[in-house]
């Protein structure tokens, strides 16, 4: 592998520094892959530099849950049990920081039974949500990743192990502005004060709705909630005012539709993975704000099923603005992993809403959070829609409109 030592370390520094803002005193809950244990051990020192109180490390095995489907019953894999609620407990209790290092191998579990899949992930999800809801707004959390073979094979079909891995470190640190001879803290600094601008822009203008149109087939209208904000970049932690960064990469702007206000037709324009499967080729149309039919030419099965997890599940919970020319779309490849494929284009997600873009949402109950428009699902799935011709109109409440979007990018 031919990255270099200079840059793994800069890249655990802008993980620790700029995107979990780790403060001194708080503990840290590493999410990483037991392949990665080499650059675990470079993002725990650098937790520890910077002031972490503890560092726990959750280890992830894909082959273990892939093997674990395949063998045990649903049953036992739905049930949570005694010391993993407490571990939940725990973590509402020391509200740590989160850092999750994904390196999953798309295909991981391929041949697992997808509707068993989907009911462990149901049931397990039911049990862990209250704890989820009580840390939500008040920790700080990132999502980074770093290339597994697999994942890269998976990209890079034709290329040997090697040039896979390298191929998709390179497009990575293209991605998180990781370079030999820059600052990354200073590139990102300059991102997300552009990010921030134009939200700033998007929350003056005020608009009631958005209108969507591609000359791919879709024609699609979202009510937008009166006085919720657009967000994007980062994130503050509303217990110490740390800022930090959720996702690396980032380039979307983002904010929660008012659930079950919405009409017309949404065409995907890149491939969804979802439970290490493919939909592909797919639209979904909405009326009275559900998803009311969906056509995909590869996975229809699946894309049904996702949208009939729960009530919340055919609803929107997300619509985002990404310009084409953001670095992901211009790697030019799937990356088969939502944390990049969301941030190529403009998407929206199917299912839970972010109850932050609410006034003082962050003191909010989720119960309240829906009274005012907020979407409420165990699932939240990103599909992409950002065609390159695609243009989006705002609509201000007296129905004069702007111009949003025009050809895929900021109009
Ligand atoms: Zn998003």
């Amino acid at each position: 592998m031919s990255i270099s030592q200079k840059l793994l370390q800069k890249y655990a520094e802008l993980i620790v520094r700029t995107g979990a803002n780790v403060q001194p005193g708080q503990v840290v809950q590493l999410a990483v892959s037991v392949e990665q244990h080499d650059f675990a051990a470079l993002v725990m020192e650098e937790c520890y530099k910077a002031g972490a109180k503890k560092v726990n490390v959750d280890w992830i095995f894909d082959i273990q849950s892939r093997l674990n489907y395949l063998y045990a019953e649903q049953e036992t894999l739905a049930t949570v049990l005694p010391w993993e609620e407490e571990k939940m407990k725990q973590m509402v209790e020391d509200l740590p920081v989160r850092i999750f290092i994904s390196s999953e191998d798309p295909d991981a579990m391929n041949g697992v039974d997808p509707q068993k899949l989907s009911a462990v992930m149901q049931r397990r999800a039911a049990v862990m949500k209250p704890y989820r809801n009580a840390v939500d707004g008040k920790h700080q959390w990132v999502i980074a990743a770093y290339p597994s073979v697999k994942w890269a094979k998976k990209c890079f079909p034709e290329a040997s192990d090697a040039e896979a891995v390298d191929q998709l470190w390179e497009a990575i640190l293209r991605t998180v502005r990781v370079q030999e001879d820059n600052d990354p803290v200073v590139a990102w600094k300059a991102h997300t004060d552009f990010i921030e601008k134009k939200a700033a822009w998007l929350n003056e203008q005020g608009f009631s709705a958005l209108r969507y149109k591609s000359a791919n087939g879709t024609d699609f209208t979202v009510d937008l909630i009166p006085g919720a904000k657009w967000e994007g970049a980062g994130a503050t932690n509303s217990v110490n005012g740390a800022f930090y960064i959720p996702n690396m990469p980032t380039e979307e702007i983002f904010t929660s539709p008012i659930a079950g206000k919405c009409e017309g037709t949404l065409v995907a324009v890149k491939p969804l993975s979802w439970n290490s499967q493919l939909i592909e080729d797919f639209s979904i149309t909405f009326e009275h704000g559900k998803a009311v039919s969906c056509r995909a030419a590869k996975g229809q099965e699946l894309l049904e099923r996702m949208i009939h997890m729960d009530e919340g599940a055919s609803m929107l919970g997300e619509v985002a603005l990404v310009p084409k020319e953001s670095p992901v779309n211009q790697c030019g490849f799937l990356f088969y992993e939502t944390l990049f494929d969301e941030n190529a284009c403009c998407h929206c997600a199917l299912g839970m809403g972010f109850k932050e873009v609410l006034p003082d949402g962050d003191d909010l109950t989720m119960e309240q959070a829906q009274e005012m428009g907020i979407n409420d699902s165990i699932i939240h799935v990103d599909f992409m829609i950002g065609a390159d011709d695609l243009s989006i109109d705002g609509v201000r409440p007296d129905g004069t409109t702007e111009p949003v979007f025009r050809n895929g990018t900021w109009a």
